[in-house]
């Protein structure tokens, strides 16, 4: 080491960076790259791995290459370092030959200290005998994981660095990346060569997130809901594909969100425009695939949610990665329904054999994170091959909520003595079926039904004896190869347990499908059939009270639909009511008081967790059939006319009519009855649904019929309805 190195390195950091200190180990990294050594750094997202290399490519003599397969990003980077005065380039497929020239001369001329360069750049021959040439000081492989099949981002292009870089001389490597199982960790070093290299790896633990699996139930009505809570707050949506997107998006957009929408379908200019309006803060909400967020560097992310099922841990862990960058509390909200995974699934079926069956991989390792019971935290950071031995984190679902604990020592022995007895040469799927004795051609073929643990836990299903194994693995007593995905091996801790055992408390998987209300049915409108029940008795008491007062029949002031919507959305201002089902401006500001009263009071009362404003809207206005329907009543126009001039049936003019009053307008048939029927018949009838117990029309028929028509019928009871119930 150089006199004064030290002090260079923080000097730099202070001048170039602006900063006072290094964060973490970033200076003893640093270190290591300066003394031309092999450095491997496995660091989460927003820890500071650029600085690793950026600095001491700085500091040292020559040009640094970085290898990043993101173009976006590359400008981002340049544009970042040039801005503080230092000389960086990229080449990559954007440029100009004049463009690519230049970059070329001054990298030659020894004044370029970063030369980031796409890895489909770095294969071409013309760089390659140009790079040849350069001084370079060391290469920086970014986003290291991409080498890996077994990561979740593979690009073959990386498996050719090492062979090309060697070409340059002897030239040490940074590998860098955020997401890397002890799998993908293996693979890096062998393919990079650098097995020797000291491996400098953070904790994954992101003390601030909260994480959170909910059953993707009444998910729009959720997520409202929860966008709402948050006003005002930074977050992001995340949807598997661009149709969600736009659907999602425009949903929030009709519910009073500040949002926009992000995806690689979009035109560039309107994309840029909408990440800079998140980012500028002009809208609260994005909602994205998981295209969007990749090198943005937004700091004060307060959620992030994904609305459908992630392709994998990895991807779940960075997309959650980007909240709450700045240290402060933050939610991280995952939407889980099976039939995401199935979806997902289905998406991957042109690809090949083996990367069909790594995506299946990837995303089991999903679905049995969701199902779980176990603390979130300890599944991720285990995952990522790291121990995290606090019992209750405090900051996840699992944690926080009551779960249902048991004693799964005796399982844990049976899970660690089929592996054993198998050799250590099968997954979940084998072990789950020997266990419940289950003779699939794969148990016969190795004669696995002749084991005694064959059959062993069949009182219990596969699906038990999967979370058993997923615990038994959490709990060290077996471990996954590295060299054979999905095969469990023994432990030492495992072989230990067998003969001397202990208690083990296991806690059990969630049952979605039977936790809760049955499955959403995707509809524009709010499924209504999870109404607080307590609050309908209420209503529908009041409801009866206020008939009663007004010496109405009940069905006139609010009909069922109105009453289960307003047990679900505690509407408490005239506005919310207004935006109820069948609750029109007048019918909300004629009876709407006692109600609205009500509802707050209950809602303080129970400390219901609701934004007031919760009000889920369907993006479909007014159709312009209803529009000009209610201004030709408006202008008096006989119904046989407007039903002509829309070409509508007579009848089904008057049902639209039926609509558009239940749906709270209030209409003045009077012109058109009147030369229908004289007052003494319009009495007969208003009577009629007066004392009616409903506003049925087949009961009304019954006792009306023989002197009524239906259309007639029909009409007053539009009319009885607008003159009493709006
Ligand atoms: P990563 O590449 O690991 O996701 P970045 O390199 O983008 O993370 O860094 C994340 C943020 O942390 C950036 O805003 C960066 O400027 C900041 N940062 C990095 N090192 C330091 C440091 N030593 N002190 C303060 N801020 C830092
Ligand atoms: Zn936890």
């Amino acid at each position: 080491m150089e006199i004064g190195e030290d002090n260079t390195l923080k000097s730099t950091l202070k001048k170039v960076f602006g900063y006072d200190t290094f964060r973490g180990t970033q200076e003893q990294i640093i270190q290591n790259v300066m003394d031309g050594k092999n450095t491997f750094v496995i660091m989460p997202t927003g820890a500071g791995k650029s600085l690793c290399y950026q600095l001491p490519a700085i500091v040292k003599d020559g040009t640094a290459i970085v290898i990043s397969p993101l173009i976006a990003l590359m400008k981002n980077q340049v544009d970042q370092m040039n801005a503080v005065g230092i000389n960086a380039k990229f080449l990559n497929s954007t440029l100009s030959k004049g463009e690519i020239t230049k970059v070329k001369k001054e990298t030659l001329a020894g004044e370029v200290k970063l030369l980031y360069v796409a890895p489909e750049s770095l294969t071409k021959e013309a760089n390659i005998d140009f790079l040849k040439q350069a001084n370079i000081s060391f290469v920086a492989v970014d986003e290291a994981h991409c080498i890996s099949e077994w990561g979740h981002d593979f690009r073959p292009e990386y498996r050719r660095i090492k062979s090309i870089i060697k070409d340059f001389g002897d030239i040490p490597v940074v590998a860098l990346t955020a997401t890397a199982t002890p799998k993908v960790q293996m693979d890096i070093a062998k393919n990079l060569e650098m097995e020797e290299a000291q491996v400098f790896q953070s904790s994954f633990n992101r003390t601030n997130l909260i994480y959170e699996v909910k059953p993707k139930k009444q998910a729009k009505k959720q997520l409202v809901k929860f966008v709402k809570e948050h006003k005002g707050e930074s977050g992001i949506v995340y949807c598997l594909s661009r149709k969600k997107v736009e659907e999602i998006a425009e949903f929030l957009k009709v519910n009073g969100v500040n949002v926009a929408p992000y995806h690689a379908g979009m035109e560039a200019n309107i994309r840029m425009k909408n990440q800079d309006a998140f980012l500028n803060e002009d809208v609260d909400v994005i909602v994205a695939t998981i295209a969007f967020g990749m090198g943005i560097d937004k700091p004060d992310v307060r959620y992030v949610i994904h609305y459908d099922a992630p392709k994998s841990i990895e991807g779940y862990y960075q997309e959650t990665g980007r909240a709450g960058r700045d240290g402060i509390t933050s939610k991280v909200v995952m939407f889980y329904s099976y039939n995401d995974i199935l979806k997902l699934e289905k998406f991957n079926k042109d690809k090949s054999v083996t990367e069909r069956e790594n995506a299946r991989f990837l995303l089991d390792e999903v679905a049995l994170y969701a199902d779980s019971g176990v603390c979130r935290r300890k599944q991720l950071l285990h995952y990522f091959g790291e121990e995290w031995k606090v019992d209750n984190c405090e900051a996840c679902d699992n944690c926080l909520h009551e779960r249902q604990h048991f004693e799964g020592g005796e399982y844990a022995k049976l899970v660690i003595e089929a592996v054993r007895l198998t050799e250590e040469r099968f997954d979940r799927n084998h072990i789950a079926s020997l266990l419940v004795g289950e003779k699939t051609e794969h148990v016969l073929s190795y004669s696995h039904d002749q084991l005694s643990v064959f059959g062993a836990g069949k009182d219990h299903d596969q699906r038990f004896w999967k979370s058993i194994i997923r615990q038994t693995l959490l709990n060290e007593f077996i471990k996954k190869d590295i060299e054979h995905p999905g095969v469990f091996q023994l432990t030492q801790k495992g072989l230990d347990f067998l003969v001397d055992p202990f208690k083990v408390e296991m806690v059990k998987d969630h049952e979605y499908e039977s936790e809760g209300e049955e499955e959403e049915i995707e509809k524009e409108t709010i499924n209504t059939t999870a109404y607080d029940k307590n609050l309908y008795d209420m209503i529908k008491a009041l409801r009866k009270k206020v008939a009663k007062e007004k010496d109405l029949p009940p069905y006139v002031i609010f009909q069922e639909p109105s009453m289960e919507e307003m047990a679900t959305l505690y509407p408490m201002t005239m506005d919310d009511l207004i935006k109820i089902v069948g609750v029109g401006e007048s019918k909300a500001r004629k009876f709407g008081k006692p109600f609205l009263a009500m509802i707050e009071k209950y809602v303080d009362e129970n400390d219901i967790m609701t934004a007031s404003d919760v009000l889920v809207k369907s993006s479909g206005a007014k159709s312009k059939n209803k529009i000009f329907i209610i201004q030709q009543i408006d202008r008096q126009i006989d119904l046989e006319e407007i039903a002509e001039s829309k070409d509508l049936k007579y009848e089904a003019l008057i049902t639209e009519i039926e609509n558009i009053c239940y749906g709270g307008t209030k209409l003045n048939l009077d012109y058109y009855i009147d030369q229908l029927l004289d007052d003494d018949r319009q009495d007969d009838i208003t009577d009629y649904f007066m004392n009616a117990e409903s506003d049925s029309i087949e009961a009304a028929m019954e006792e009306l019929g023989e002197y009524y028509s239906e259309d007639e019928v029909r009409l007053m009871r539009i009319k009885f309805m607008s003159e009493h119930a709006h």
